[in-house]
């Protein structure tokens, strides 16, 4: 089990819209990764990552959903698109790569995707709610898109003062990570 590095608010990675997947050129490495990323997902207690929180220039993410009295869904979407979307949703939402910071963002309350599974095979998914919630926020992420990015604009106003200052945290966080390293 290895649990990866999660992208911090600030790294170029989370900024950029991700790199297709062509399947047959990651089929070897991609099943040790997605195990990497649910081992991931299960310490940190999140519902989703897409591979450019982990730093790759990817397109696919991984959604985990709470099931009651059943096992969790474990869902791999690689090149992921928004097939349909309908109704409106506001609701509270977090992100790995902004840790402890929530706000209420505007979503699609229903949603059908279309993207491969870990078998290289094309799905479709319909989903509501907080799984639909949770497939728009890893799609986002894939095209470079932040959730703070989707704030109504007086909110993200308000917020520029916090989000610079955990932009510095964490780039500090990371200098002495990189000194560190040179220092073996
Ligand atoms: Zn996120």
């Amino acid at each position: 089990m290895s649990i990866r590095r999660i992208c911090k608010y600030g790294e170029k990675v989370l900024e950029k819209s991700a790199r297709k997947v062509d399947f047959e050129k990651i089929k070897k490495d991609l099943p040790g990764i997605l195990k990497d990323m649910f081992d991931t997902l299960d310490a940190v207690g999140g519902v989703g990552l897409a591979a450019s929180q982990i730093g790759l220039d990817l397109r696919f993410a991984v959604v985990k959903i709470k099931k009651e009295n059943e096992e969790d869904l474990r869902l791999v979407l690689i090149n992921p698109e928004l097939a349909e979307k309908s109704g409106a949703m506001y609701g509270e939402e977090g992100c790995l790569s902004f840790p402890g910071l929530f706000a209420k963002v505007k979503r699609f309350s229903r949603v059908k995707a279309r993207a491969l599974n870990e078998k290289g095979l094309p799905i479709e998914i319909n989903a509501e709610g907080l799984f639909a919630k949770a497939i728009q926020h890893e799609i986002d992420h894939l095209d470079g898109v932040l959730f703070v990015d989707r704030l109504p604009f007086m909110t993200r106003m308000k917020l520029k003062p916090v989000l610079m200052r955990l932009k510095r945290q964490w780039k500090k966080m990371d200098e002495s990570k990189l000194k560190n390293n040179s220092n073996q």
